[in-house]
């Protein structure tokens, strides 16, 4: 079986949960971890810009990309050691993320059920820090292992060492554009800590006897469907934002005006404020920008209306922040990236 598959021209149009057309000069799909190091000593990634794309459910492609698209799909799923207490278990980078859920899930490993159904490969759970209904990925990773592209090192980063915050990581920052993910190690609990402090899912629980880490996967997925998009149906790439972090000073200045406003403490002091909301504010909720538009429930999710350019949902994306801005004095900061 070829390891290293090459395909010049290759339309991106299913490669990204948007569904927008773009091609790419040339997609290279790679399924072991030798040959991630052969194509990266070869002249093909040596003279041409490189970009690693793992499910495309969190890119907007704004154009064609005039060089390499890098597709790790690097398979396999094993137990690196096993205690009283906890596994650390080991996927391939182009594992199913939510896949890999249902896997641990079905063992009784606990800890990510929370993060289920978020589409995605398992090699980009630690670039932004997936995470959602109160549960973020780094509290679960044990190890990164992957090659530095420059250097053609190999690399493995314990979790503490990938610098992770609020979507965002090593992977996002210093060390963006210089890393290819191969392998992510997790470390599950065998007794599960259930964290169901998440109002949206409490009440989901209570239509179930008791709580499990099965019963938890199984209310995320029944909230997750009910409330986000289907990108098979309207392409998205999930919150086209983060949700800006602001000093105590900033959101108490802003207090007296919107008494309602949702805030959350921070542990270092900082507040976090709702993008969805303050974006609502601006009246962008379920509003049409050309072909692109919000969300009609969900106005941090831009959505492809059909046909769409990655060029006109990026300019929709900058008319929000715009009107935030103009608003509120707030920049928000795009989470989904930009090719
Ligand atoms: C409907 C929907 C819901 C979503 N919900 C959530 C959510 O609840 N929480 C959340 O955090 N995210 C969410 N997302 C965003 C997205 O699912 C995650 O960011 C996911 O981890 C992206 O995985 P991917 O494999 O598709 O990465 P891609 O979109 O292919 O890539 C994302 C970034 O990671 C880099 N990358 C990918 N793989 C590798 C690798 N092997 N090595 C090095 N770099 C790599 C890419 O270069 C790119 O910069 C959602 C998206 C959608 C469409």
């Amino acid at each position: 079986m070829n390891m290293i598959e090459i395909q010049e021209n290759a339309e991106l149009f299913d490669r990204n949960t948007f569904h927008v057309a773009a091609k790419a000069r040339y997609f290279v799909e790679i399924s072991d971890i030798d040959s991630v190091n052969e194509f990266l000593a070869s002249d093909l990634a040596a003279g041409n810009s490189l970009f690693i794309l793992g499910g495309g459910s969190n890119v907007l492609f704004t154009g064609d990309f005039d060089g390499v698209i890098l597709h790790p799909a690097i398979k396999g799923i094993d137990l690196v050691s096993e205690g009283v207490d906890h596994v650390v278990v080991r996927a391939g980078a182009g594992e199913n993320w939510d896949d890999f859920v249902d896997y641990c899930v079905r063992n009784n490993w606990g800890g990510i059920e929370n993060l289920s159904l978020i589409p995605g490969t398992t090699g980009a759970s630690p670039v932004q820090n997936i995470g959602a209904y109160g549960v973020e990925v780094m509290d679960f990773i044990d190890t990164v292992e992957g090659l530095y592209i420059k250097e053609r090192k190999p690399f493995k980063l314990k979790a503490k060492d990938c610098r992770f915050s609020y979507r965002n990581s090593i992977f996002k920052t210093e060390l963006k554009g210089n890393v290819i993910i191969t392998r992510v190690s997790y470390r599950l609990r065998k007794k599960p800590l259930f964290n169901t402090r998440y109002p949206d899912l409490e009440k989901e629980l209570n239509n179930y006897d008791e709580t499990t880490v099965a019963n938890i996967r199984k209310a995320i997925i029944t909230i997750r469907t009910n409330k986000l998009p289907d990108p098979a149906e309207q392409g998205n790439a999930g919150s086209f934002f983060k949700n800006p972090v602001v000093t105590k000073a900033q959101s108490e200045s802003l207090k007296p005006f919107y008494p309602t406003m949702p805030e959350y403490n921070m542990k270092d002091g900082s507040v976090k404020l709702s993008a969805a909301w303050l974006i609502d504010q601006c009246g962008w909720k379920g509003r049409s920008c050309g072909k692109a538009a919000t969300h009609k429930k969900q106005p941090l999710i831009i959505i492809n209306r059909g046909g769409a350019s990655g060029k006109e949902i990026y300019d929709c994306a900058q008319k929000i922040q715009k009107s935030v801005m103009n608003h509120f004095a707030i920049r928000l900061e795009m989470e989904v990236n930009i090719v």
